[in-house]
């Protein structure tokens, strides 16, 4: 059986939280750290927030990146508007954060027999890294970027017992190429597969997955206003029905047909 969550009867909290830190860790990605001793314990990987920020109308959609005892982090890259006045705010300041929200990813699954291998791209890392950090059986990372700079918390998979295999499109660091190339070479009929990432790279994972027959599981991305299934902003084809990201998924199974 898997572990999802039912998004309507899982508990979440709507509250003016206090910014612990909010770090600029390379180029536009930042680390920002709540404090929440509601949301820390219950939250599952794969799920996110919907983040306030001040003089913007709709919050922003963040994957939860790590949570400790009374913390929740999110892992952000500056996109727009919205990212760039998050990225200024400062410890002690508050801002308002509906969450956990979503399902989570399916983990610990008795029937895997596999290493299960996490698939990455860009901010993608987030809910990924969460992920890994909870799962029993350990396995591979494999990780795109563009450049080397772009690789993400590297250190910290390899410190938590996964493989890292990175790809960057100009060959600054591993294999050169895209990720879901150097996926194809490694991945084994075993393997489960995890994925959140650029929509283009997930495509391709889920049609390797499904060539090989495997399990698999993609977090996907959507532009959403509310974040709870009200404003059906966020709706996605997955076989012959339209189903909404936020409540939904945004982790669904490779299974399910998705029209992504
Ligand atoms: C479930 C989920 C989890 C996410 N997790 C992360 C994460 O962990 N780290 C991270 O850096 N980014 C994540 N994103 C993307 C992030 O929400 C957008 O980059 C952010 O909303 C951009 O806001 P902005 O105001 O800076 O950009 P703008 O482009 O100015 O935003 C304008 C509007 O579009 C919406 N929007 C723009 N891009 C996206 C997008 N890709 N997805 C959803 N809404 C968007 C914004 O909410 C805003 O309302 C996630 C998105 C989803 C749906």
């Amino acid at each position: 059986m898997s572990k999802r969550k039912n998004n309507l009867t899982a508990k979440r909290w709507d509250n003016q939280l206090k910014i612990k830190s909010n770090k600029h860790i390379c180029l536009s990605f930042y680390e920002l750290i709540i404090e929440s001793k509601n949301m820390a314990p219950i939250a599952v990987p794969g799920q996110f927030c919907m983040v306030s920020v001040p003089n913007t109308y709709l919050r922003r959609p963040l994957s939860i990146y790590k949570t400790t005892k009374t913390t929740v982090s999110f892992l952000y890259k500056i996109i727009g508007k919205g990212t760039e006045i998050l990225s200024t705010m400062r410890p002690g300041e508050t801002v308002k954060v509906l969450g956990p929200l979503g399902t989570g990813y399916p983990i610990n699954q008795k029937s895997v027999v596999g290493e299960p291998i996490l698939v990455a791209g860009g901010t993608g890392i987030a809910s990924v890294h969460f992920l890994a950090s909870k799962l029993k059986k350990k396995g591979i990372l494999f990780y795109g970027a563009r450049t080397k700079k772009e690789l993400l918390c590297l250190s910290e998979f390899k410190k938590i017992g996964w493989k890292v295999f990175v790809a960057t499109e100009d060959g600054s660091k591993g294999f050169k190429g895209y990720v879901t190339d150097l996926l194809k070479q490694n991945i084994t009929k075993n393997n489960i597969v995890y994925t959140c990432g650029p929509t283009l790279m997930m495509k391709k994972v889920i049609s390797i997955v499904k060539e090989l027959n495997l399990k698999g599981y993609a977090s996907l991305e959507e532009k959403m206003a509310c974040g709870i299934g009200n404003c059906q902003g966020c709706a996605v084809k997955v076989g012959d029905e339209y189903k909404m990201v936020c409540k939904d998924g945004p982790v669904f199974s490779m299974s399910e047909n998705l029209n992504v």
